[in-house]
């Protein structure tokens, strides 16, 4: 199956028959590959809803961000309302019930700088046109530059039971030197603010590796983050991607580029640390007590579709992958007139589905169950990856025990050399 269609820019909007072409297309994939999609579906689906306003750029961020006014998140939140009424009823009937969603997560952009109501309208929106149940895991990522106490409850009372903070570091200097709009203070406020209003089930996000941080920096803020006992931990060692302020200040020797050795460093550190504490290291980035796992982003992991609602957000249903608009405003537009704002869309073919499993798989620490992955794509990775598995092995990045293929410790820090031996 070839591709329905694709947008050469931001600011592609559907025109009438073009959205006729667009749900034929839907529905001629649909047929085409029933048998596989009944077996998919029986996955629960998560819905990702992205808020791209923040208040400032941070220096590393490339994400797809715009400046906040009120009358364009009035604008856009009812954008989003219409959006998840046109793909609550287009899955219904594509399914003849309502699909079924066991998680919501608010992420952007930042989440936490429109008003908690606006936040609970979107939640209610998702609820009558989607089967959510009645234990979904609904999560706000939230700058600590945001937080109140009145917003907290305003979550707490709309159904939010989960809250990821962005923390990123808790030294000020390194705060500044990444443009952050919040203090460590301000971090550890909204955290305790949470924990008051009863939240159980909170994230924290730090940045490793970056320009001038020591081991000794590191350290801290590793010990700061386990002592505030959080739920969960995402631990990124910094990326400098083209674009972005700080790639723009390495460039022109204003930074220094960041060393890879005390990167890997840092990265032990983090497994041992956690560790110790009682974390379970259950993804490359990723570290959860309790089990606590995120389980919106486990999703992605393990080819279970989800739907994106918003300016550039991604979505797949283990047919296609389509990315919303990414312009705020051309969004806006293409909703008003169309009901969706997709502009891009590709259709996958088992090979293509495989080898994306095989990929995201392998960020989990228990790795790929071969036996299921032969079930489900007839495919025995070990058999067609024989030589790289065996140099991988050799060199200490994989292992494979009990027909699992999972990466060791160095190979999850060195995930992208291991991946590219799959392409
Ligand atoms: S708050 Fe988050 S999304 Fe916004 S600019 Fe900073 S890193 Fe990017």
């Amino acid at each position: 199956m070839g591709e329905c269609w694709s947008s050469s820019g931001d600011d592609f909007i559907l025109n009438r028959s073009s959205h006729r072409e667009f749900l034929h297309c839907l529905l001629s994939g649909f047929r085409y590959s029933i048998l596989r999609y009944n077996h998919f579906v029986s996955k629960q689906a998560g819905l990702y809803i992205h808020i791209p306003f923040c208040a400032r750029k941070c220096a590393y961020c490339n994400f797809n961000t715009t400046d906040f006014f009120d009358d364009l998140a009035d604008n856009y939140i009812r954008a989003l309302e219409t959006e998840i009424v046109f793909w609550g009823a287009r899955l219904v009937e594509e399914l003849s019930k309502k699909l079924s969603i066991d998680t919501i997560y608010f992420g952007g952009g930042t989440p936490s700088i429109v008003e908690a109501g606006q936040l609970a309208r979107i939640i209610a929106a998702c609820q009558s046109a989607f089967d959510v149940s009645r234990d979904a895991e609904i999560t706000v990522e939230i700058n600590p530059s945001t937080f109140s106490r009145q917003k907290i409850e305003g979550w707490r009372d709309a159904g939010i039971n989960r809250a990821s903070v962005g923390v990123q570091s808790f030294l000020d200097r390194e705060l500044v030197s990444l443009s952050r709009t919040h203090t460590a203070a301000d971090a550890r406020q909204t955290v305790d603010a949470l924990r008051e209003a009863g939240f159980a089930n909170i994230s924290l996000d730090l940045i490793a590796g970056l320009p001038h941080q020591t081991l000794k920096d590191w350290e801290f803020n590793l010990c700061e983050a386990l002592r505030l006992r959080p739920e969960h931990l995402s631990l990124y060692l910094l990326e400098i991607k083209e674009g972005t302020q700080l790639y723009a200040e390495i460039k022109r020797n204003r930074q220094p580029r960041p060393d890879d050795d005390l990167a890997a460093e840092m990265y032990r550190m983090i497994s041992k640390a956690t560790g110790g504490e009682g974390y379970e290291h259950y993804e490359i980035s990723n570290f959860a007590l309790d089990h606590l796992r995120s389980r919106h982003n486990m999703k992605y992991w393990t080819d279970a579709p989800f739907y994106g609602m918003g300016c550039g957000a991604h979505s797949y249903d283990g047919r296609a992958r389509w990315v919303n608009i990414l312009r705020t405003e051309s969004y806006i537009d293409s909703i008003a007139g169309n009901g969706f704002a997709i502009g891009e869309r590709r259709e996958l073919s088992l090979e293509d589905r495989a080898s994306e499993a095989l990929f995201m798989g392998l960020r989990l620490r228990e790795g790929i169950d071969l036996a299921a992955f032969r079930r489900e794509f007839s495919i025995d990775v070990a058999d067609r990856y024989r030589d790289e598995l065996e140099n991988l092995a050799e060199a200490g990045l994989v292992e494979m025990r009990d027909d699992r293929l999972r990466l060791t410790l160095e190979g999850m820090l060195l995930s992208n050399e291991v991946f590219v031996n799959f392409v």
